[in-house]
């Protein structure tokens, strides 16, 4: 592996030296005289043992007689060169020709010497030879360096993740690092010499001039400048949109200094940075922030943003335009019944239905559970605005298939125009709002144009009705359940379900303070199916839970009983849940019944054919007359608990109680009373024959778990 640069110190080496001398005196001498310029002398004094010395270990220098005992120094000088080639031989001799000289220095010696010398001609000789040594290591040793920071800038530039680029003067590539392969499938080698415009994206050539060849160094260089490039041609890489790749460029230009001092320009150096999954990204945040995921179409933000830029455009042309309200009729049951993924693909195929009424200009947008708004950037009249409404409520009249479901669907449009309706984007969105509520009041399935007076009885309400419509696509809405008592055996027989709002500033609302906005602006649809739907999967959890079998009871508004498949959805609900008719009761107050007493007959029989049974809410408090009463399948009384509340202060309360229950007893109908918050009511109760009771006395109305609690505890 690579070490790094401070790993090649230059130790200053210690020089040895091995002095071959057969003559001892000559020996002495020289270890004495070389002891202050080597740090370490080692002396042989034959041919044999100076090759064995070698042989254990290297010497930088080796001080050769070359008249030697055993063996020729010329010989000994010979092996030396093959073996240790590395270490200097200096050649002593007492022979003065001048042959003998010129063959120890073929032989390679590195200098000669001849005895006697001087003792300062042996110095000069072994300091020159050390300081040669000296500049040899040095000079290897930079070498090594040079090449490791080489190999070390090649990895560098080779392992950026970046196209690290230099160009000549003329814009032809020099040089490209290896992510050009990656990046552009481009291996450096096919790159160099071609010009850069090549791998410049067509549409972005003229931006490209003047940065990918920058001229300029320092600030003003190109910097982070944002660019595509092509793949090249036979690149196998992955292309990206396009073919090209998103850039982001640093570049500068390069410059030496020439001989006489100038400024010479010699080409660009620039770093290439990959951006396309950035971009990419983006791109899709962008998309997210402007429109819905589930149907691709524009979102509220970005219909704003388009009615904003329409009213612009208007206001010069002294044209007017249409904002379209749209809400699903019901869409809410749809997804409760079947789920989440049927209702998901239902919008889905509305929203390609409601596109394809519409001209490309025209924007679609779909602004939360199912509701949308249209723009219309350019209308004539009102009477283009009905065309379109018409348009759209027939092209839903076919049923759509959603797996195995044959589905219908309704809507309801209301519409407002620019500028007659209103001059700015939120007004004319409220407004279009408004009456398409209008529209729903009317019986739904239609649309309705606004107008000022529609205002007036809508907007005090619209902020609880908005909030409503929130509260169901949050999941605002509890309900809570009060035992219903069996006066005899204490037992609880029934549980009434009673809807609650937990509003996330407000806390816990009663369903007093919104049920009648709700029946008003038809929300009370939506709010009672979730209600019938929640009851249903409870009945169905206490009996696999096996608790005691109890009836639910469920609050009925005139609206639901209204619907002319009121009977089908409501068996729908119990068979979906597995359930009885038994098991789930519903209330209706007199009121409700005497909205459409013939209709009401008709529907509460069938549901008693289920099994189903009724009760008179609130009785006492209407105008039932008792021969419409006797008309109807009906099977509990429920004394209102303004009379309970009477029955000891009021001298009148006793009678009314007494009077009810003789009348459910001559009917033979079951009589309970509500409100019951003493022992002393409960005792006069028991009196008159009262068969269940419900009140504070016993348990308020609690959520689910406390209610299973109460169950579970009568098991025992
Ligand atoms: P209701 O059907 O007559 O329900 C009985 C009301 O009396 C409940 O009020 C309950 O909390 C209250 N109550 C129970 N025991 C006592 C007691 O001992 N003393 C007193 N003073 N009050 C007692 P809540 O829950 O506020 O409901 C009010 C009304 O809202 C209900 O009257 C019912 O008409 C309507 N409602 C509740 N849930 C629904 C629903 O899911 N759908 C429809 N359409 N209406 C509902
Ligand atoms: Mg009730
Ligand atoms: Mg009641």
């Amino acid at each position: 592996m690579l070490g790094t640069i401070a790993d090649l110190r230059l130790d200053s080496p210690s020089v040895s030296i091995l002095i071959i001398e057969d003559e001892v005196r000559y020996l002495d001498s020289t270890r004495l005289l070389l002891a202050p310029y080597v740090d370490e002398i080692v002396t042989a004094m034959s041919g044999h043992q100076a090759l064995g010395m070698l042989e254990a270990r290297g010497f930088d220098i080796v001080l050769l007689d070359l008249g030697l005992p055993d063996m020729s120094g010329h010989d000994v000088m010979a092996q030396v060169r093959r073996q240790w080639p590395e270490t200097s031989v200096i050649v002593v001799s007492g022979d003065t020709s001048i042959e003998s000289a010129i063959r120890a220095l073929r032989l390679g010696a590195y200098d000669y010497l001849r005895k006697p010398y001087e003792p300062e001609e042996l110095i000069k000789i072994v300091r020159n030879t050390t300081q040669k040594l000296h500049l040899h290591n040095e000079n290897r040793h930079f070498q090594q360096m040079l090449q490791h920071s080489e190999y070390l800038h090649r990895l560098l530039v080779n392992n950026s993740p970046d196209i690290i680029y230099t160009l000549d003067p003329q814009g032809r590539f020099t040089f490209v690092n290896e992510s050009a392969q990656r990046i552009l499938g481009a291996d450096a080698a096919s790159l160099i010499g071609h010009h850069y415009d090549e791998i410049v994206h067509a549409q972005d050539r003229e931006q490209a001039r003047h940065t990918v060849n920058e001229r300029r160094t320092g600030e003003r260089a190109t910097q982070n400048f944002e660019l595509r490039f092509k793949l090249w041609p036979d690149a196998s890489g992955q292309p990206g949109q396009d073919g090209a790749v998103t850039v982001e460029l640093n570049a500068m230009g390069l410059y030496r200094t020439t001989a006489n001092g100038k400024r010479e320009f010699i080409g660009s150096y620039g770093v290439a940075r990959d951006i396309s999954e950035r971009k990419r990204a983006e791109e899709t945040i962008t998309f997210q922030a402007y429109h819905d995921l589930l149907t691709g179409l524009p979102n509220r933000a970005l219909f704003r943003d388009r009615v904003g830029q329409a009213i612009a455009q208007a206001r010069r042309s002294g044209q007017k335009l249409a904002v379209l309200f749209l809400d699903l009729d019901h869409f809410k049951m749809v997804n409760d019944t079947l789920g989440h993924l049927i209702g998901d693909e239902l919008l889905q195929a509305v929203s390609q239905r409601l596109r394809a009424c519409m001209r490309e200009t025209d924007t679609l947008a779909r602004i939360g559970g199912d509701e949308f708004l249209v723009l219309l950037p350019q209308v004539q009249s009102r009477h283009n605005t009905e065309a379109l409404a018409r348009k759209i409520v027939a092209a839903l009249k076919a049923p759509f298939m959603i797996e195995d479901h044959e589905l219908f669907v309704s809507l309801s449009i209301g519409a407002a125009l620019y500028p007659d309706d209103g001059d700015g984007i939120e007004t004319l969105i409220k407004h279009a709002d408004i009456a398409m509520y209008h529209a729903k009041d009317r019986g739904r399935n239609g649309y309705c144009l606004y107008a000022d007076e529609l205002k007036d009885s809508f907007s005090g309400q619209l902020d609880i009705r908005t909030g409503l419509r929130r509260a169901l696509e949050r999941g605002e809405f509890e309900v809570h359940y009060q035992p219903q008592v069996n006066i005899e055996t204490g037992h609880i027989v029934g549980m009434e379900a009673l809807v609650r709002w937990q509003h996330p500033e407000k806390g816990l609302i009663p369903p007093g303070e919104f049920i009648a906005i709700a029946e008003d602006s038809g929300l009370i649809g939506p709010i009672s199916d979730w209600v019938l739907q929640t009851v249903c999967q409870q009945a169905h959890v206490w009996q696999r839970m096996g608790l005691p079998p109890i009836t639910l009871a469920v609050n009925l508004s005139a609206r639901q009983l209204e619907r002319p498949d009121f009977v089908e959805y409501f068996s729908q609900s119990l068979n979906a849940y597995r359930l009885d008719g038994r098991q789930v009761e519903i209330e209706i107050t007199e009121s409700t019944l005497m909205r459409d007493i013939e209709g009401c007959i008709q529907k509460l029989k069938k549901l008693s054919e289920l099994g189903v049974e009724v009760s008179i809410d609130d009785f006492g408090t209407g105008y039932s007359s008792l021969s419409y009463l006797q008309k109807l399948p009906i099977h509990t009384l429920k004394i209102d608990r303004s009379f309970i509340h009477d029955l000891e202060p009021n001298p009148h309360g006793p009678s009314i109680v007494n009077g009810i229950a003789a009348m459910a007893k001559s009917m033979r109908l079951n009589l309970i009373a509500e409100g019951v918050e003493s022992e002393a009511q409960l005792d006069f109760l028991k009196t008159v024959g009262c068969d269940a009771y419900q009140g504070y006395l016993f348990s308020r109305p609690v959520d689910s778990r406390q209610a299973t609690l109460l169950l579970e505890r009568q098991c025992h």
